[in-house]
């Protein structure tokens, strides 16, 4: 059963949406360099993503790979609590998915960027990929399909 303490769960919890974390504000920067506006963690969007270009009408988030299963080397399995992590984690996923869905509905193109496509090697690509897909869709108006882009490309081998 769960036999978590206290003091973990909240300590957990408190760090489950952490704001402003490194490979986020990687993003940011890069945005920022290549004169892009945009917003942070927008109140007014489901989910409240990340980062929003209303420009090129896309939503970009950055999801860790431990608390969001990417299945990458990142997310490797507590030893312990492990009931508890499973369900904290199939809620994590079930809410990604929703909230996708519901921004894909609203006409959002949808970036998603895992951390581990912005460690030290991948970064750069990563960075550029990002913005060329802004560049390609700032000049179309609003799809009934938006576009999606998942990076890094190749999902990680279980
Ligand atoms: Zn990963």
């Amino acid at each position: 059963m769960d036999t978590i303490t206290k003091e973990q769960r909240s300590r957990v919890m408190s760090r489950i949406r952490s704001r402003d974390t490194k490979p986020e504000l990687a993003v940011r920067r890069r945005l920022h360099a290549a004169g892009w506006r945009f917003r942070v963690c927008d109140k007014r969007l489901p989910g409240h993503p990340d980062v929003v270009v209303p420009r090129a009408r896309t939503l970009i988030e950055v999801r860790g790979c431990f608390w969001h299963r990417h299945g990458c080397a990142k997310s490797s399995m507590p030893k312990s609590n492990v009931a508890f992590w499973m369900a904290k984690w199939s809620r994590n996923v079930r809410r990604d998915k929703r909230h996708e869905a519901e921004w894909r509905k609203l006409g959002w193109n949808v970036i998603v960027v895992w951390e581990c496509a912005l460690d030290a090697v991948r970064r750069e690509d990563t960075l550029v990929r990002i913005c060329q897909a802004l560049d390609f869709w700032k000049g179309e108006g609003p799809r009934k399909r938006p576009h999606r882009l998942t990076l890094p490309r190749l999902s990680p081998r279980r």
